[in-house]
C-alpha cells in the first residue's frame, strides 16, 4: 500500500515558451522545475526518474549552440544530482532497488545509470526505441535491468502506470492512491503544465496523434479518479498550497 509520495526537486532549466506551447512566439524564456517522485509504500520504495546528468551541472550549454526556439539552458548544482538529492530524503542509492522510467530524456533519465542493482521499469517501446537510436543520448546505459511493464501495471497497491505515448513512444504517467490522501495523477511529460491542460494545447511530441489521444485518457482519468492533477513542467505548480506538503 502506497503511504508517502514525495516530489523531489532536481533542479530547473531555463526553456524557451515555444517549447511549452506550441505556435508561442519565439523569445520568451521560462524556467521550469525538473521533478522526481519517491514512492514509499508497505513493499519498499520507489524513486520516478532520476533527474538531469552529471554533464549538466554549472554547464548550461551541456546542448552546445542553439536556435532561440530550441533553446535549452540546464540549471543544475551538485546538489540536483540524485544521490544527493536521495541523502536529503534520507536514503542512499542502495536503498532504491526499483525504479519507474517514464521516459529517456535527459532530464527524467539523466541520473538512471547510477542504478545498476535496481530494477529499472520502463515501457517496452521506450527501450526499444533506444535501442535502435543510431544517436543514443550519453546518459542512457543498456544494460541496465530494465523491465518490461505494459499500460495499467501496479507496481504496488495505490500506483498504476499509465502508457501514454506521443511524448516519446513509451512514455509513462503515474496514477497514485496514497492511503489517507488525495489522488494525485502524475502526467509527467504527457503534459507539461496547467496552461497546456486547460487551453488543450500539445508540448513537444514526436507523435502529435497519439499525444493527443493520451491526453484525452489522462483527461478521463483525472475525472474517474478524482484526481488531483500534477504537471510535468509547470512553473507555478510547486508553490500552490497542495502540494507543499509533499515536496521535499
Ligand atoms: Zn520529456
Amino acid at each position: 500500500m502506497l503511504r508517502d509520495v514525495r516530489f523531489l526537486n532536481m533542479g530547473s532549466c531555463l526553456i524557451d515558451r515555444s517549447q511549452l506551447v506550441t505556435g508561442h512566439p519565439v523569445g520568451d524564456v521560462v524556467r521550469i522545475p525538473i521533478w522526481a517522485y519517491l514512492l514509499r509504500g508497505d513493499e519498499g520504495t520507489w524513486l520516478v526518474d532520476t533527474g538531469m546528468p552529471m554533464g549538466c551541472i554549472g554547464n548550461e550549454r551541456y546542448f552546445g549552440e542553439m536556435e532561440p526556439g530550441d533553446l535549452i539552458l540546464p540549471q543544475m548544482t551538485d546538489e540536483d544530482m540524485i544521490d544527493r538529492v536521495l541523502v536529503r530524503a534520507g536514503l542512499r542509492l542502495r536503498d532504491i532497488g526499483e525504479v519507474i522510467f517514464t521516459h529517456a530524456h535527459f532530464d527524467h533519465a539523466g541520473g538512471s545509470a547510477l542504478f545498476q542493482d535496481a530494477r529499472v521499469l520502463a515501457h517496452p517501446d521506450e527501450v526499444a526505441a533506444l535501442r535502435q537510436d543510431p544517436e543514443l543520448p550519453e546518459w542512457i546505459d543498456l544494460g541496465l535491468r530494465y523491465e518490461a511493464v505494459q499500460d495499467g501495471f501496479e507496481p504496488m497497491p495505490g500506483v498504476r502506470l499509465i502508457h501514454t505515448p506521443g511524448h516519446t513512444p513509451g512514455h509513462l504517467s503515474l496514477l497514485l492512491r496514497p492511503q489517507g490522501g488525495r489522488t494525485i495523477l502524475l502526467t509527467v511529460d504527457a503534459v507539461y503544465t496547467r496552461r497546456n491542460w486547460d487551453e488543450d494545447i500539445l508540448g513537444a511530441m514526436t507523435d502529435r496523434a497519439r499525444g493527443q489521444a493520451s491526453v484525452e485518457r489522462l483527461r478521463a482519468v483525472a475525472a474517474a479518479e478524482d484526481a488531483a492533477v500534477f504537471f510535468g513542467h509547470d512553473p507555478d505548480q510547486a508553490t500552490e498550497a497542495f502540494w507543499c506538503s509533499f515536496i521535499g
